[in-house]
């Protein structure tokens, strides 16, 4: 074995005893330039765009292409860059390049659905949306945004929650660009619990096998998995990014890691996270913004969300 063989796989054993990644950490800067995609729209069956011949391609050059459709391009071209620097990765996505969008009447699965990405990073936009498009802020198209780049992580939903992926894109939806404040989360989720049965909403969706033993969690305990209504976990993250700045980057750094270094990352690995970013797990967090929610003052709030294991708690008692 040479010198220089021996060196390196010394240092290999240790990284690996030391289980440090074996891959180079992004550098977490963005370059000065950030990529624009092409965009190709594609009409598959819209029957809002009946006039454009089914299989027909539009680009921003496209002489026929209507204004609607043109501005939706222009909007892309703008807020995709915005958001790749964002939420920076130095791994080069595939829709850096290009996105396709397809023009659709609607998913027979999900009559009410909107838009959806595909599993190769296209996206697809039905006639729910499409109609009175011009009208439209734009709001769902940043989500969608997001959520291609996540691309990385956001096929393995098994291991990688879907919620935390929900989560981030409606926090770029509302933060970013809809400049949500962290009062009007708060509404958002005030009304969903006075007005909205989200209790119910929340335990319909998620309890599927319960017993004495393993009662269903009610919203106010494990709320933040409600990947239907992200805009609640959204606002969790605001608070958590108000006091500790930069964690929701890091956070999807780290769920792009996860799957890059092959490492799992579901609820309790990213409680772990989060208590080592900002020394309070997931429950606790989430606890703390549903008592903002209710109105509590900030000690109230503290006091309200103790953690209930460990000495302090057990002496309280
Ligand atoms: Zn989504």
């Amino acid at each position: 074995m040479s010198a220089t063989s021996g060196f390196l796989l010394k240092a290999l054993i240790i990284m690996m005893l030391l289980q440090l990644p074996l891959y180079a950490s992004d550098s977490g800067h963005a370059p000065d330039t950030i990529p624009v995609p092409n965009i190709q729209i594609w009409n598959i069956d819209s029957h809002i765009y009946k006039k454009l011949p089914k299989g027909a391609i539009y680009d921003r050059t496209s002489p026929q292409i209507p204004r609607d459709l043109l501005d939706l391009i222009e909007f892309i071209r703008e807020w995709y860059p915005r958001l790749r620097e964002q939420l920076w990765t130095d791994e080069t996505l595939k829709t850096d390049a290009k996105i396709d969008i397809f023009l659709r009447h609607k998913d027979e699965n999900d009559p009410e659905a909107l838009a959806h990405t595909t599993s190769t990073d296209s996206l697809i936009i039905y006639d729910g949306y499409l109609k009175g498009l011009k009208h439209k802020s734009g709001g769902l198209i940043i989500h969608e945004l997001t959520h291609l780049l996540q691309s990385r992580y956001r096929q393995e939903g098994f291991r990688r929650p879907i919620w935390i992926s929900e989560a981030l894109a409606d926090y770029q939806r509302f933060t970013s660009f809809e400049a949500f404040t962290f009062e009007m989360y708060l509404k958002r989720t005030s009304e969903a619990i006075k007005h909205k049965n989200i209790e119910k909403h929340f335990i319909d969706k998620t309890c599927v096998v319960y017993d004495e033993d393993n009662p269903c969690p009610t919203f106010w305990e494990e709320g933040y998995s409600y990947s239907y209504q992200p805009i609640h976990t959204a606002g969790m993250l605001v608070m958590i990014e108000h006091r500790f700045p930069g964690t929701v980057k890091k956070i999807h750094r780290r769920m792009h890691d996860s799957v890059k270094d092959s490492f799992d990352f579901f609820n309790k690995e990213f409680s772990d996270y989060l208590y080592s970013e900002t020394g309070k797990g997931l429950q606790q967090n989430w606890c703390e913004y549903l008592a903002y929610v209710d109105n509590k003052t900030e000690e109230e709030v503290l006091q309200d969300c103790l953690p209930k294991v460990g000495w302090l708690w057990r002496w309280l008692q």
